[in-house]
Formats: structure tokens, sequence, C-alpha cells
């Protein structure tokens, strides 16, 4: 079984415990207006176009978005990596895109990296069927799940879906014990206004048990905004600065009062 991948990242210490390999997954049923990996959104393999300049010269290279690699080649991957996992209490995740899109690779995936003895970590849009979302939690020690906004209408003119499914299936992670680290993306002019901050807060309050280990701020950056061109999509964000670090430090202290750590980051 093959799943179509359009980054690895070794050594990354944002995307759970530890030092982890990270697997990006391509595909994702959402458009969120902020997203940095436009490369993520497709689920077919591309070919783009990059741009270099040197002084006022272009030279153009073809490279390619995603390649299908096997659950062995996962393996081998992390296997290199083992020493680094194990001395950092790290491990291994698959983000994406959303991951769940391809649920039967990502649970096999999960499954042999589980039964070699790594950490296994799955960051989700939550957006996929409860059953997919079923079948991998038996092999998935810790759950990295974005909460973008509360109201269904800003959240499908935002994303262009509804939240209902996945607040749903939060519902199904919070019940199943497994580890959860929320993570809101901090997007100015779409989910930082004090009444939905508020809002979140109480969300927040209301389903707090002793599986939701963490709070993560994610804030807005423009770093992605390049790659909007080579993938001919049009970048909806320009003009949007992100939050001052001073901003992030308030956020960090308001969700504080929740009782959960918060951190500013993955
Ligand atoms: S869920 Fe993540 S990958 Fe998908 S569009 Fe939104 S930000 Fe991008």
């Amino acid at each position: 079984m093959k799943g179509l991948i359009f980054s690895v990242k070794r050594y990354s210490i944002h995307d759970g415990p530890g030092i982890r390999v990270t697997f990006f997954l391509k595909g994702c049923p959402l458009s969120c207006r902020w997203c940095h990996n436009p490369e993520g959104l497709s689920s077919e393999p591309e070919v783009v176009t990059r741009t270099d300049r040197v002084g006022d010269m272009e030279f153009y290279q073809n490279e390619q978005a995603g390649r299908y690699y096997s659950v062995g080649e996962i393996l081998e991957i992390v296997e290199k990596e083992r020493i680094f996992i194990q001395q950092s209490d790290g491990g291994v995740t698959f983000s994406g895109g959303e991951p769940l899109m391809q649920t039967p690779f990502l649970a096999e995936a999960l499954k042999a990296c589980m039964s070699h003895g790594f950490h296994t970590a799955v960051d989700t849009s939550g957006y996929c069927t409860a059953d997919n979302l079923r079948k991998i939690i038996p092999f998935t020690g810790l759950f990295l799940f974005d909460i973008k906004h509360l109201d269904n209408e800003v959240h499908l003119q935002q994303t262009s879906v509804s939240n209902s499914l996945i607040l749903g299936n939060l519902r199904i992670l919070l019940d199943s014990g497994k580890d959860i680290i929320l993570r809101i993306p901090v997007i100015p002019g779409m989910n930082d206004d004090p009444g939905h901050l508020s809002r979140l807060k109480e969300f927040i309050n209301k389903i707090r048990q002793d599986n939701v280990k963490r709070i993560s701020l994610l804030p807005y950056h423009a770093i992605g905004s390049s790659k909007y061109k080579r993938f001919k999509i049009h970048y909806r964000m320009n003009g949007i600065q992100p939050p001052s670090p001073q901003r992030m430090r308030e956020l960090k202290d308001f969700f504080a009062e929740t009782g959960i750590e918060v951190k500013i980051g993955g």
C-alpha cells in the first residue's frame, strides 16, 4: 500500500513531543484562506515550475510535488532517526494536507510505526468521517487537532467546509482518552476578535478534560505565500499582517485561564 506524500521533515520539533519525523500527506478537503501549504491541497502529484532569480535573470526549474511512498519506505526513513527519536522521547507525525484523506495508508503506516516502538501523532483538521477517524485511533498516541472557528457560517466562508463534522470528531477523540493538543491558528480578522476568543475559551473550558494536554496558538505567517504563484492558486491573504509577539503573549495569558498549558507555536 502506498501513500502520496509531498514533504518529509526530519528533526521536526513542532509537531508533537521530542524530535520527530513528520510526513506531509497530499490532499485536503478544506481550502483555508491562510493555508501555507498549497502543495498539500491537491490529491494528485503535480509538476510545478519554480522561478529563481539571480540579479535581473530568472531561471525556471520544474519540480515534482508529491510522490508515492510505501509503508516500508516510511519505516526505513524513521528507523534512520531512531536514536534521535528515542533520546528525545520523540516519534513520528503524519500531517498534511489532511492525512485522513488517505486513511487506509495512514492506518497502515501508523500501525507499522507503533509496532516498531515509535510514538505516533496525527495532525488533523478533523474533517473526515467518524468511521475513518475510528480506524486510526488505536494506532495514534497523540492528536494535534485544529479548531479554526466556532461559528459555522464563518468556518464555511473561511475554509470552504462546515465545522459540524469537525466538532463531532473532536467529541469522539475526547471520549477516546487519547492525548490531544488543540491547535488554534491565530488569523487576524478571521478568528481573533474578542467575541470569538471569549467563545473559544468558554468552549475549551466546557470540553476540558485530562487528555487535553495543551493548547497551541499558531500565529498566521505569510511564509507560504510565494508558493501560491508556483501552484497557480490565488493568494487571498495579501495585506494581512501576522499578529505581533506582544499580541501572541496576550492570547497565551488569555487561554491559560482555562488551566491548560498554552504554547505559542506547534
Ligand atoms: S486544513 Fe490545513 S492543509 Fe488544509 S487547507 Fe486548511 S491550512 Fe491548508
